[in-house]
């Protein structure tokens, strides 16, 4: 009896591995395509100021809309398209795709907030990664200050040579910011020699922050970012109770549902129409 157990047991877990494996190759395969056929698209997230309330730019984030299974969400196909490699398609082509629609809201709508772009280690990784910037800035003829890059603390510690990369990248006038802070394992050694612009508070520490010691990590964090000089931002607000929090302890900056969800392309002109104070 325990014996026949033990064995549906195995069978079960092997296919449940076996689905995995289909799917992940599934996505795999998909992704192959995914661009050329327009499945791409890029949401965006505002950005605030917490008082007074003041939107202060964007959050580019990849979405995959496939023709039969749906939203795919980054977090199940970007770890796949690292391990592939696709990565580096994808990210090209969210470069190239925000690159443009940050010109065209500032040519026709008068929006000069500064829109921030996650990237991969992966692509760091790429020789040629400054010079696709430094081409896609010169082909939408974008003045660079108004684009952040956002790598997380530990995509910069595991690319090699990653302090003149990024020296290099600063030196084109973009913004740089880490994102998900407080996750990684950076040491604050490392953090002071990182030519960083902004530190993204991870939504984790957000999410409880009635809890004392996640209050406390995130007094910690904006007292680094002040000490270093670094504009710190909280992401994942969800409710008016943390915005009060997070400005008790001095924190400037956020992001998160409680302002608004990620939106479609289609609706970020009117949304600036509407939030923007062109004051
Ligand atoms: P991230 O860069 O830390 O982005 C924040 C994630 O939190 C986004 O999930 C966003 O939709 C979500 N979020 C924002 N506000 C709230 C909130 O108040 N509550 C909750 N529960 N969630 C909130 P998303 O879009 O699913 O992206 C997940 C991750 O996938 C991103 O984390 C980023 O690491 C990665 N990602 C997304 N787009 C790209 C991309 O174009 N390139 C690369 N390399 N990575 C990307
Ligand atoms: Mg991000
Ligand atoms: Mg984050
Ligand atoms: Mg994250």
């Amino acid at each position: 009896q325990a014996k026949s157990f033990g064995k549906n047991q195995y069978f079960f877990f092997d296919r449940l591995l076996k689905q995995q494996l289909d799917r992940r190759l599934l996505i795999e395969n998909e992704l192959k395509f995914a661009v050329n056929r327009g499945e791409i698209l890029v949401y965006y997230q505002p950005k605030y100021m917490l008082e007074p309330e003041a939107l202060i730019g964007f959050e580019a984030l990849l979405r995959w809309d496939h023709p039969t299974f749906g939203f795919i969400s980054p977090g199940e196909a970007i770890p796949i398209a690292e391990e592939t490699g696709q990565i580096n398609a994808l990210g090209y082509y969210m470069l190239d795709e925000v690159f443009h629609h940050v010109k065209q809201w500032q040519t026709e709508h008068d929006f000069f907030g500064v829109v921030s772009i996650n990237v991969s280690a992966i692509q760091l990784k790429q020789v040629d990664f400054y010079a696709q910037i430094n081409f896609l800035l010169n082909k939408h003829q974008l003045d660079s200050k108004f684009i952040e890059l956002e790598l997380t603390e530990s995509a910069m510690m595991e690319v090699d040579d990653v302090l003149p990369k990024l020296e290099q990248l600063k030196a084109l006038g973009l913004k740089l910011s880490l994102d998900d802070f407080g996750t990684g394992y950076s040491s604050l050694f490392v953090l002071k020699e990182l030519p960083v612009d902004t530190i993204k508070i991870d939504q984790a520490f957000v999410f409880a922050i009635n809890d004392p010691r996640s209050k406390n990590i995130i007094k910690t964090i904006l007292d680094i970012g002040s000490n270093l000089g670094l504009q710190v931002i909280a992401e994942g607000i969800e409710n008016t109770d943390s915005i009060q929090r997070l400005k008790d302890l001095g924190c400037l900056f956020g992001q998160g549902y409680y302002y608004a969800r990620p939106m479609p392309l289609n609706e970020v002109t009117a949304y600036i129409n509407r939030h923007h104070d062109k004051g």
